[in-house]
């Protein structure tokens, strides 16, 4: 059951790094759970944007970072698409994010491209969020 990347998720590869889009691209192909790509590349002030929120400004926050990956176009964050919408499967009940992940960490490994999953962070999980390494990547 081959998936493809909707128009949307293609919309927000852009401006990403063109070595963490074609893992993304070539992640698709592999995975067996359908994703869709929600943010991509951020300017620093849509970053300072997002950090305001739930700080200075209301909202829950979203961000503990000024730095993040995604500015520049270094990280991506996708969610699970199941049934006709997101499932975050928050609570891990589902099972579908080691399955994402594992098409992600497959597709970097055979077009040698590093990556670094949220998911796999000991403190903070951000199980939406791949990355290309900083020190191999600098911003
Ligand atoms: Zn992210």
């Amino acid at each position: 059951m081959p998936f493809q990347l909707s128009a949307k998720s293609r919309e927000r590869l852009k401006g990403v790094h063109p070595d963490l889009r074609r893992v993304v691209e070539r992640a698709i192909e592999l995975t067996t759970v359908d994703f869709v790509v929600t943010q991509g590349n951020r300017t620093q002030d849509e970053q300072d944007e997002l950090y305001a929120q739930g700080r200075t400004k209301p909202g829950k926050k979203v961000t503990w970072t000024r730095n993040s990956r995604h500015i520049g176009g270094f990280a991506v964050d996708v969610a699970p698409w199941v049934c006709g919408g997101i499932e975050w499967d928050d609570d891990g009940r589902i099972g579908v994010w080691p399955r994402i992940a594992e098409a992600f960490k497959a597709a970097a490994a055979e077009l040698g491209v590093p990556i670094k999953w949220g998911g796999d962070w000991l403190k903070t999980k951000d199980r939406p969020h791949f990355e290309l390494p900083a020190d191999r990547y600098p911003a």
